[in-house]
């Protein structure tokens, strides 16, 4: 487990570091993957925290801005 492979719990594979995303919770899955659940479910899919009320967490990721403005604006945001 101290190995930075890690398994995206939305699709099941291993995540490689450069598709990772970590939420606040500190859970990890592949940004793609991550994107497409929040943009619908708007919570962590392992822990169910409402990860859009931490936007500032995101600051320095433009994906997360992005799906927050997705949320924000419905479907005016296409990814
Ligand atoms: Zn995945
Ligand atoms: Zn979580």
């Amino acid at each position: 487990m101290s190995l930075d492979k890690k398994q995206c719990s939305i699709c099941y594979y291993t995540i490689k570091p450069s598709q990772m995303k970590t939420l606040v919770c500190n859970h990890s899955f592949h940004m793609k993957c991550v994107w497409n659940w929040l943009v619908i479910s708007n919570v962590c899919p392992l822990c169910r925290i409402e990860v859009s009320k931490y936007p500032e967490y995101g600051c320095e990721h433009n994906e997360y801005i992005h799906y927050i403005n997705a949320i924000i604006n419905k479907n005016k945001c296409k990814i």
